[in-house]
């Protein structure tokens, strides 16, 4: 079993997400305290005093104990070449060429981290890893503590800042039992800034750590969520309504993550999970498979008329492609004129699709009989004037290209795009879907024709 994030080392914290939150944790700490000590500093006649200094220090503690546990022990890493351990089940998986092995269910490819994460929920930059199995509770915890030590600080940070700025009014209304606040022109900025720090951390915080337990509580992540929404739209192809497997009930889907009997953290080794009854440990990852092959059958081919340098000022291509820009941190593909793009996702003046360079496809037709692994392709998004739509599928219907054609042969052979995982998937040639018929995917390889392939389409098509 693999624990711990990619270096497991100090310089994980050599980031600007960990030094942000440790700056951000430290500075609202300090400030809250400065206003802590002159406002209600603790005092032995007064045991609240006491009680209110010590709870104030347990913050900073816990806080910090849980955003360094959720560093430090990490996600956790799907082994390196890992197996299922029943060789029969590996066709229910999906192949991760960059950690060379299987992803376990559940687990998904981090191109940030570079490994294969158990119950990815997302890449952090806070934390400067991914939020997975093995430190998911301790990121809720630490969320929850940021949100209350935060509103604690306030609680100290408000009051005092008011009695400083209406000092001279306490001074001569001669109201006694009411400690004169003085603040150096700094220190009030710096506790200003603390309040609107503060706010900023309850009400981004406080959205992000809502969103974590109804994750928790339906044992769904992110990603899963999307893969059932999808599942949801093919239901209607099915006789029976696709299953969530892991659904065990609101109480059980939390103690998987905040085991309160034992030990206050998961249950589990990120590889294997209880699943609810009707469904079977792999219904999710066949789920997965077909969904890809889907995505695979809507690729559309387009070659490029048009080289882009992936620049994101882009005036030369019209004013609406430089205004109409995806909202999405995606990447831009450059592109040269006589590649093609696998796209799959359209917008009214860019396209999001996966570059294959001309010079692959020469050597794929010179070089049909060597391993069909495919390099791994840029993807990210173009402007939609650069391509146009090589091929057709009405005109292949209609009979305008011919079915043994190069172009027919192209978009059937080995250009289907990666999936949403970031890697390259292959070996995958038959699964089982949810009705236990298994169902033939189109053969990757290039050995098949065009015609059967064709013909394979249009049953399934018919069915
Ligand atoms: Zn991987
Ligand atoms: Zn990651």
């Amino acid at each position: 079993m693999c624990f711990g994030t990619s270096s497991g080392k100090l310089s994980q914290l050599a980031h600007y997400g960990p030094i942000g939150a440790i700056i951000l944790i430290i500075w609202i700490t300090i400030s809250g305290y400065h206003c802590l000590i002159q406002w209600f500093p603790p005092d032995i006649k007064d045991p609240l005093s006491i009680i209110n200094f010590l709870i104030y220090w347990i913050w900073p503690v816990v806080i910090f104990y849980n955003y360094f546990r959720a560093i430090f022990v990490g996600p956790g890493f799907v082994p390196k070449g890992w197996r299922p351990a029943n060789k029969e089940h590996e066709k229910y998986l999906q192949y991760c060429n960059v950690c060379d092995g299987f992803k376990a269910p559940r687990a998904h490819h981090c191109k940030k981290c570079g490994r294969c994460v158990m119950k990815l929920d997302h890449h952090c930059p806070w934390i400067n890893t991914c939020t997975g199995h093995f430190n998911h509770a301790n990121f809720c915890w630490f969320m929850f503590y940021a949100i209350f030590g935060c509103t604690h600080a306030l609680l100290m940070l408000c009051p005092c800042i008011y009695r400083a700025l209406f000092a001279q009014y306490y001074i001569y209304a001669r109201i006694k039992n009411v400690p004169i606040i003085h603040f150096t022109f700094t220190g009030l900025i710096s506790c200003i800034l603390s309040i609107g720090l503060a706010l900023g951390v309850i009400f981004a915080v406080g959205f992000l750590l809502v969103v974590q337990l109804r994750s928790i509580m339906r044992n769904q992540t992110g990603i899963e969520s999307w893969i059932l929404r999808k599942a949801r739209d093919r239901d209607y192809r099915r006789v029976k309504t696709f299953i969530y497997p892991y659904d065990l009930g609101f109480k059980q889907n939390l103690r998987q993550v905040f085991d309160w009997a034992q030990t206050f953290n998961v249950i589990g080794d990120g590889l294997t999970w209880p699943v609810c009854d009707g469904a079977d440990e792999y219904a999710l990852t066949r789920e997965q498979l077909d969904q890809k092959r889907d995505k695979r059958q809507r690729t559309v081919r387009y070659e490029v008329v048009k080289s882009y340098k992936g620049s994101f000022i882009t005036l030369s291509y019209g004013l609406r492609t430089c205004i109409c820009i995806p909202c999405t941190d995606e990447t831009r593909i450059p592109l040269e004129k006589g590649d093609y793009v696998l796209v799959t996702r359209w917008e009214r003046c860019w396209m999001y699709g996966e570059r294959v360079s001309a010079n692959e496809m020469n050597n794929k037709k010179d070089d049909t009989n060597k391993s069909d692994k495919r390099q791994h392709r840029p993807r990210g998004w173009f402007p939609r004037c650069c391509a146009y739509e090589a091929f057709k599928i009405e005109d292949l219907w209609s009979g305008k290209l011919d079915p043994n054609s190069d172009i027919v042969a192209a978009q059937f052979s080995n250009f289907g795009p990666e999936g949403y995982d970031d890697v390259e998937e292959e070996g995958n040639n038959n699964v089982q879907n949810e009705d236990n018929h298994v169902e033939e995917i189109i053969p990757t390889t290039t050995t098949s024709t065009p015609s059967k392939k064709l013909k394979q389409r249009k049953v399934r098509q018919e069915n």
